[in-house]
């Protein structure tokens, strides 16, 4: 639990594109509590993605993980920027997240699937089977087949290729992800499910005995249920509700976290986390960004939608520093401005009011104003 008496230390890594403009928006918000809740942020800000590339010829510096390592967490925007397409693979922009992924040690990422009552008609799922929809996805992000070895591409004998990948989990990789999903739950319904395809995989079997042996030992007051991949899928899409925190490997989660944002209609909607593990002093690195792009197509109009990044930095709130209260704040405020029928383009509908970026950060800002006062 955080000391409110204590500044929270926060990396900002505002990145390319639209990513400097809606992380502006955080900004007010940050404001905001400090002048409203008693809360003291301690903000440091530096550039990562083709900013960093410009300024210092590498996507980000070891300066900066070094300040992700001190930070209670991190704020991202966005990294990308076509105007860097042509250098390597090594030097691209969106390296700096790979690097802060990979460094930080970031195993577990969690993306929420919840729909707001006022955008109920944007999915294209009937608006019966996503109103209400709130699910979690927690996804091994470390493990699995994109890492596993054997891997590659050989020459057989009579000169035809074989391509090899190889799905591989030890118990340590599946205690810490299983044992992530069951603290969410405890903080959400409190039901976890647990999906693989034990059916045809061995790592899956494995996977369901470990997830089934944690529960037991730490965490049997939540509820646990298995379920295949292939069903989930569809389960995910004839009935949403039914979840509240799905846990999965890598190549599912991959592929079911994508289906399960896609049911809330718009990227610009969509937050994530992504959690480390848990240190010695108890700290636990995470970083914190929407999971859109830069959008360069639309970057520099001041018409992006901030609701992700603001999202992202109410999970920041939640999951890092414990405030629920103030998440819940910010997550109501967002619903609420959404039903006094303000858009940003990428959400807009008919009889709406279109507004641009900043204007949608301060109607949120002012709906606080109100959540506060009553
Ligand atoms: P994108 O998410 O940037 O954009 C896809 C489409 O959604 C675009 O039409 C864009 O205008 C729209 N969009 C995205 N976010 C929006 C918002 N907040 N408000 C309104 N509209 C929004 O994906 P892309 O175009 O495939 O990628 C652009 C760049 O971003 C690439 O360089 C890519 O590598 C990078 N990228 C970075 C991250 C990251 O930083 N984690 C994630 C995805 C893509």
């Amino acid at each position: 639990m955080t000391d409110p008496k204590q500044p929270v230390k926060l990396l900002v890594l505002p990145g390319d594109g639209i990513g400097p403009e809606v992380v502006r928006e955080v900004g007010r918000i940050i404001a905001w509590l400090e002048k409203n809740r008693g809360l003291t942020f301690e903000l440091t800000e530096d550039l990562v993605g083709g900013a960093s590339l410009a300024e210092y010829g590498v996507p980000i510096r070891d300066e900066v993980i070094e300040k992700a390592w001190a930070a209670d967490a991190v704020l991202f925007g966005s990294v990308g920027d076509p105007k860097w397409g042509h250098v390597g693979f090594d030097k691209r922009p969106e390296v700096a997240i790979l690097k802060l992924r990979q460094e930080l040690g970031l195993f577990a990422n969690l993306r929420p699937a919840k729909v707001f009552d006022a955008l109920v008609d944007s999915s294209t799922l009937k608006p019966d089977v996503v109103r209400g929809l709130d699910i979690m996805i927690v996804r091994e992000t470390v493990g699995g087949i994109y890492f596993g070895n054997p891997r590659g591409i050989e020459t057989l004998p009579d000169g035809s290729k074989r391509g090899i990948n190889t799905e591989v989990y030890t118990t340590s990789e599946i205690q810490r992800v299983a044992r992530v999903a069951f603290d969410l739950a405890r903080k959400r319904d409190n039901r976890v499910c647990s999906v693989e395809k034990c059916n045809v995989m061995e790592s899956g079997l494995l996977w369901k005995e470990v997830v089934t042996d944690v529960h037991a030992r730490e965490f049997a007051d939540v509820e646990l249920s298995h379920m295949l991949a292939d069903n989930c899928a569809m389960q995910l899409v004839r009935n949403p509700r039914q979840f509240d925190v799905l846990v999965t490997g890598n190549l599912f989660g991959d592929i079911l976290s994508d289906l399960a944002s896609m049911l809330t209609g718009s990227l610009g909607m969509l937050p994530s986390a992504t959690l480390g593990a848990e240190q010695a002093d108890g700290r636990r690195p995470a970083l914190y960004e929407p999971i859109h792009g830069s959008a360069p197509d639309i970057a520099g109009q001041g018409i992006a939608n901030p609701i992700a990044q603001i999202l992202s930095f109410a999970m920041l709130l939640r999951y890092s520093l414990n405030m629920q209260a103030e998440a819940d704040m910010i997550e109501q405020a967002v619903s609420n401005v959404l039903a006094s029928g303000l858009r940003t383009a990428d959400i807009m509908a008919e009889g709406m009011a279109r507004v641009g970026t900043s204007v949608m950060g301060e109607a949120i800002v002012r709906e606080l104003d109100k959540l506060q006062a009553s």
